[in-house]
């Protein structure tokens, strides 16, 4: 079982509407304490920080690509292509870099997934893909960044699933 160590790349870069963190922002409650980076409000951290976690943390690819040593944070996440794995860079070009790419080739085999790399400057923008030739090749002929979505029909659907879950039933059409 892996765990984070000192890397806290999660904290420093994903949006977090709960937190009002916005993409590439440091999380306001990230604090130096001796030395080391921590979470000032660990115990109440909001649930979509007690529920992360990166492809590496949930034990794939090697420990160098660890989110802070290889500069690429890989998560899973639904798309307009159906689940991949999306790359992040934590430094500019990381996704380019050899490290950066042995990390996304790995994780990817590891999970079986395409993984969909972002522009440096905005998670939410596609520029490159590996592991999925149909992907790949829909990005490079696409003119520019692609913007990266969860299809309507998805969100819908995981709202009817909580719904449902909650024994809530809303007849179709309703
Ligand atoms: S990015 Fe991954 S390894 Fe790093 S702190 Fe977050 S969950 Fe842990
Ligand atoms: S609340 Fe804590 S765990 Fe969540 S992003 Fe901020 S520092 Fe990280």
């Amino acid at each position: 079982m892996r765990d984070c160590g000192t890397c806290t790349a999660c904290c420093r870069w994903p949006k977090i509407p709960e937190l009002y963190k916005s993409w590439k922002t440091r999380c306001q409650h990230l604090k130096k304490v001796k030395g080391t980076n921590n979470c000032t409000i660990h115990p109440d951290r909001p649930p979509p920080c007690q529920e992360y976690k990166c492809s590496w943390l949930r034990g794939h690819g090697d420990e160098e690509h660890q989110p802070d040593q290889c500069g690429v944070l890989i998560d899973a996440r639904l798309s307009q292509w159906g689940k991949v794995l999306v790359a992040k860079a934590l430094r500019p070009g990381a996704c380019q870099t050899e490290e950066g790419m042995a990390a996304i080739m790995a994780i990817g085999a590891s999970r079986n997934l395409p993984v969909i790399i972002t522009h440096d400057d905005d998670a939410d923008l596609v520029v490159g893909a590996a592991g999925h030739e149909g992907i790949v090749n829909q990005i490079k002929a696409s003119p520019g960044p692609i913007p990266l979505n969860t299809p309507q029909a998805t969100h819908e659907q995981a709202v009817q699933e909580v719904l449902k879950n909650m024994g809530i039933n809303i007849p179709d059409g309703g």
